[in-house]
């Protein structure tokens, strides 16, 4: 499980259940564990204000360097 938090203000935004290597780019909705972020339709905020990204269908796509990754994935 991985912890994802803003970039601007280091507040929780997903845990998250990231399998494989790589950079992540988006989260599949299906594995967000904890979902602390505030949504206005599809656009996803920090509670800071800070704009991490943009639900599209299935996942959310994140915009890189909003966010730092925490925590490691499964192998
Ligand atoms: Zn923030």
């Amino acid at each position: 499980m991985i912890t994802i938090t803003c970039a601007a203000c280091g507040r929780k935004l997903f845990r998250y259940q990231k399998i494989g290597k790589g950079k992540l780019l988006h989260c599949w909705k299906t594995r967000i564990s904890s979902d602390y972020t505030v949504r206005e339709d599809d656009q996803v905020y920090c509670p800071c204000g800070r704009h991490v990204g943009v639900v599209e269908g299935p996942w959310i796509n994140l915009h890189g360097g909003s966010f730092a990754v925490r925590g490691s994935a499964l192998k």
